[in-house]
């Protein structure tokens, strides 16, 4: 068994008298579970670039990115100057600007097959409005979804979600986990439960497609694994859907990030809708629905078939419209392709560095994201990447080896890079993880 000892805890006074105040306040001390801690959270002071410093004066390489939003760091200048004289002359009406034609106008010309747009302002609101609609538009009420996957706070968007070997039943059927006790079982009784990457699973879709409205899926799912689609799969799985009347929802929230045209281009995913958020926002809140447009009809006619009605008090405001423009705008395919290329220096010197140690590790991810699985082999699906104590104490271990080398490294869901970033800090990462399996050897 590898042991890794405890790395020294960088000073963290003023965020545990922060964090005592917010236990005071908040049932758990903040007001996110996403939050990392261990135990105490570190408080943030500022960001610049790739970096972020905490209440306590450490600065840490940022691999978080605020959950992979940040894809040009912290404070990007460009954001910081159009946003603050945006707010000199408002920060939200009721009336719609021309920032949000602007932005929509830069999606669609993009990202296939988004050919309208509704904002929003979360990617929460972006899978709930995108099932809505689709809803709508076939007059069904259930969803499919893939195991494991994270698809924000929606009732029906969150079966599933978070199974355990104890609760997820057979790998032929798995079961509609609800997430939490006192969740309504009709609406368990309205999703389907699908395995990433398993092909035989798909006729169980076709067999209750009568009553399906869609299929959700992340082309890259981060919380079950940030694994790989088997070529084919995302094709068969449309083709399944597709077949029935079914539409498929792109879940591209997070991995809008892997390429100019997004990531279901990049796969062969032909989605109806796609649901979008985090960098399209450049650093505010924002989700946006976007796809065919005759299913993103229901939006906007109380004629015709379906109608969903949507608003929204802070959607489409003129500052996140803004921001997220100018974030996409410098998102060049250039500037993709170094991503990416950043992306693969850091998967490749990690896998190197675990075949060097010959340790129990794996790497997952693409483009600008990456994955550190405690297993040999890099698993395929959400079941394959659920961690025993102690791979859960290996991985709190090499958080923690990070966090004293002055790197943020979300211990979950996806690791990300952002466009400040260089061979200084890929370099950074590669060398810290070969650090931790060189020490983690000497046990
Ligand atoms: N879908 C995916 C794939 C996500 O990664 C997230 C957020 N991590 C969401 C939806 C929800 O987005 P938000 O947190 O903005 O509500």
């Amino acid at each position: 068994m590898i042991v890794q000892q405890d790395a020294p805890v960088k000073s963290r006074g003023a965020s545990n008298h922060l964090f005592d105040r917010g236990l005071r306040v908040f049932p758990d001390g903040t007001t996110r579970i996403t939050v990392e801690r261990d135990p105490v959270p570190r408080y943030a002071k500022a960001g610049r670039g790739a970096y972020l410093e905490d209440v306590d004066g450490n600065r840490f390489l940022d691999l978080n990115n605020n959950f992979t939003t940040l894809i040009h760091g912290h404070a990007y200048a460009p954001i910081v100057e159009a946003v603050s004289s945006q707010l000199a002359c408002g920060s939200c009406f009721a009336n719609p600007t021309e920032h949000e034609i602007i932005l929509a106008e830069m999606l669609i010309d993009r990202i296939p097959p988004v050919e309208r747009v509704r904002f929003v302002n979360s990617g929460t609101e972006a899978v709930m409005f995108a099932i809505k609609a689709a809803r709508a538009f076939t007059g069904r009420p259930a969803i499919a979804r893939i195991e494991g996957s994270f698809h924000g706070a929606y009732d029906w968007a969150e079966i599933g979600q978070a199974g355990t070997p104890l609760t997820w039943g057979p790998p032929e059927a798995p079961a509609p986990v609800p997430l939490y006790r006192g969740a309504p079982a009709s609406v368990a009784d309205d999703v389907l439960i699908l395995r990433f990457n398993d092909l035989e699973g798909l006729q169980r879709l076709e067999d209750v497609a009568d009553r399906l409205s869609c299929v959700l899926v992340d082309p890259m799912p981060s919380r079950a694994g940030l694994i790989a689609a088997d070529p084919g799969y995302l094709k068969a799985l449309a083709a399944s859907a597709h077949r029935s009347g079914v539409l498929i929802i792109a879940d591209e929230v997070l991995n809008l990030r892997q390429g100019y045209h997004g990531a279901a281009a990049k796969y062969g995913l032909e989605p109806d809708l796609v649901a979008m958020g985090k960098i399209i926002g450049g650093g505010f809140p924002i989700g946006a629905i976007g796809g065919r447009e005759d299913v993103m009809r229901v939006f906007g006619t109380k004629q015709g078939k379906g109608y969903l009605p949507q608003g929204g008090t802070f959607s489409a405001n003129p500052v996140s419209m803004l921001a997220g423009h100018i974030a996409m705008q410098a998102l060049t395919r250039d500037e993709f392709d170094r991503l990416e290329r950043l992306g693969n220096d850091v998967r490749t010197g990690l896998s190197a560095a675990i075949r060097r140690h010959g340790a129990p590790f794996s790497v997952t991810g693409a483009a600008s994201l990456f994955r550190i699985h405690p297993k040999e082999n890099p698993p395929r699906e959400f079941r394959q990447t659920f961690c025993n104590g102690e791979e859960e104490e290996m991985l709190r271990r090499l958080h923690r080896h990070f966090l004293a080398s002055g790197i943020l490294l979300p211990s979950g869901a996806a690791a990300s890079l952002s466009t400040p970033m260089g061979l200084a800090e890929t370099t950074m990462i590669v060398d810290c993880f070969d650090d931790f399996l060189s020490h983690a050897n000497q046990h």
